[in-house]
């Protein structure tokens, strides 16, 4: 199995050591004894590498107070301790043999704990071993404690989303300067995957190409439809860089766009354009989504415009914070997310527009760079 991230992509460890010191402060603050985190993106941010999910349990335990430990299949043993490094100093690495119980090994780390908190992408199998080898302890959600760490990016994440962005930015540049018409969307799918690794991703994670009427459905998945002369042409493409993850739209028209599509995709722009300008510590990221959303409906497209304005990105391309109505947490210096709104017209087409952005002290920075003008291709 393939390991995600590589040793190369590593911080210094002494940024793992601080990500642990406040993840365990967030805890505390919400009266949480320990976490348990098991192989995801919040054990890559709080550890440096990602081993793979699965049937072995491999866990971090975050205890408030006293050492953190690591319960690792004892045959990848090695790969943690050659993983984490020095770190490996601050943590007591305990592996377990075939016929050993891995969970009471965690149990045995907790101390009659009675509030722990769980990695919220922990499978199942394990949430219910431990429920009931843990009774009467209250098992709650980790991510609001790891979250609160995780979704401020520092300096060295955002060169690295900015560094994903770019190569992004070129493989979109790339595939809208080639011909479009006459190829199936499966095929320029596949090219725009080419384009990624080209321009610097280690993986090229998705890109939908969504033509002439599925232009009007946000998740089209690319099939065989031949791209013609009058469609428009969703591109939404990413992948990851350095661990950190890419994801940007742009819509293109095949031909002289009509009058009317052109009309619609300004009233985008200029949408897309106001929830960047929006951007600003201490403003609530409903007021983000609702900044592009007002100049939506205001056009008449209220109801073509069905999804959220945006995600956070980082280590995963969806992660907090959402920016959508339901959320009213203020925006901080370090948030990073997508402005990408879309309007969508059933059987006829549809256009998005996505960057990513970040809040600064100075409002929000761009990190994809290409210009938001629609793209008349062949
Ligand atoms: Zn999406
Ligand atoms: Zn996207
Ligand atoms: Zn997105």
């Amino acid at each position: 199995m393939p390991i995600i991230s590589t040793a190369g992509s590593r911080f210094a460890d002494t940024v793992y050591a601080d990500r642990l010191l406040r993840a365990t402060a967030e805890a505390a603050t919400r009266s949480i004894a320990a976490l348990l985190v098991t192989p995801s993106a919040d054990y890559e941010y709080l550890l440096g590498y990602r081993p793979p999910a699965m049937e072995r349990l491999t866990c971090l335990v975050l205890p408030v107070d006293g050492v953190p430990a690591l319960v690792v299949p004892r045959l990848e043993e090695p790969l943690a301790r050659h993983a984490i490094g020095a770190l490996a100093d601050g943590i007591e690495i305990v592996p377990w043999e075939e016929t050993d119980d891995p969970f009471q090994l965690v149990k045995g780390r907790l101390r009659g704990t009675l509030r722990v908190g769980l990695q919220d992408q922990m499978w199942s199998r394990f949430v219910l071993r431990l429920r009931a080898l843990l009774d009467p302890a209250e098992l709650v959600d980790a991510s609001p404690a790891i979250g609160a760490v995780r979704r401020i990016k520092q300096p060295d994440e955002i060169d690295r989303l900015r560094a994903a962005a770019s190569a992004a930015d070129e493989a979109m540049l790339a595939i809208t300067a080639e011909r479009l018409s006459g190829r199936s969307e499966e095929e320029v799918s596949r090219r725009i995957n080419e384009l990624l690794l080209t321009a610097g991703h280690d993986t090229a994670q998705f890109a939908i190409v969504a033509s002439g009427p599925n232009s009007a459905s946000p998740h089209h998945s690319p099939g065989e439809r031949v791209i013609q002369a009058g469609d428009a042409v969703v591109l939404d493409i990413g992948g990851t860089r350095d661990a950190y993850c890419s994801d940007t739209t742009r819509t293109a028209f095949v031909g002289e766009p009509p009058a009317d599509f052109a009309a619609m995709y300004e009233v985008l722009r200029m949408a897309q354009a106001a929830a960047c300008a929006a951007i600003a510590p201490g403003i609530p990221a409903r007021e983000i989504d609702r900044a592009a959303r007002q100049i939506i409906e205001e056009a008449g497209y209220g109801d073509a415009f069905m999804h959220r304005t945006g995600h956070g990105i980082g280590l995963e391309t969806h992660e907090e914070p959402y920016i959508v109505e339901s959320n009213d947490e203020p925006l901080v210096a370090g948030h990073a997310f997508s402005i990408e709104p879309g309007i969508y017209i059933a059987d006829q087409w549809g256009a998005r527009i996505e960057d990513i952005v970040v809040c600064t002290d100075a409002g929000g920075e761009r990190l994809n760079t290409n210009s938001t003008e629609l793209i008349v291709v062949e």
